[in-house]
């Protein structure tokens, strides 16, 4: 297993994103190796997936924000059957909610961890933004952190 961040990663498992207009701007930053957080402009509130207003206060003043790519495990799950057959190639893998630095949270494939190793997954810890290509398909993914992407302590 390398922590190369500069590694491009293949994966396998992919049903392929619907793209609207509230996501276009999320996509386009996904297409170009940035991830786009909603920012609401009244209340400040960041959230994801992208939406057509603030689901704090209502606001449509959003306004896309960089993420700086840290971030920590909330939670998450070890997929061990695929349940559609876009994934029988990827089992198993780990799906993460990541509390990312900016407050929102996103879920993503957790990648450069053993998901049959019960050890290699521990609530809060670091993680990284890394971008993939899953089927053909630039996407974002987390991996642990490593001593040269230093994560910020625990709010
Ligand atoms: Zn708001």
């Amino acid at each position: 297993m390398t922590m190369d961040p500069m590694r491009s990663d293949a994966l396998a498992g992919l049903i392929a994103p619907v793209v609207d207009a509230d996501a276009a701007i999320f996509w386009a930053g996904v297409a170009e190796g940035r991830l786009l957080v909603p920012s609401c402009r009244d209340c400040g509130r960041r959230f994801l997936p992208p939406l057509p207003c603030c689901p704090a206060c209502r606001s449509e003043a959003i306004e896309p924000i960089e993420a700086c790519g840290r971030g920590r495990l909330y939670s998450w799950v070890i997929m061990r059957r695929a349940l559609d057959p876009a994934y029988a190639e990827a089992v198993p893998y780990v799906v993460a909610a990541v509390e990312l630095e900016e407050g929102a949270r996103i879920f993503a494939r957790l990648i450069d961890v053993d998901p049959e190793d019960p050890a290699a997954l521990v609530a809060e810890m670091p993680l990284a933004l890394r971008f993939v290509e899953i089927d053909g398909q630039r996407m974002w993914a987390f991996a642990p952190a490593t001593s040269s992407e230093p994560a910020k302590s625990p709010r």
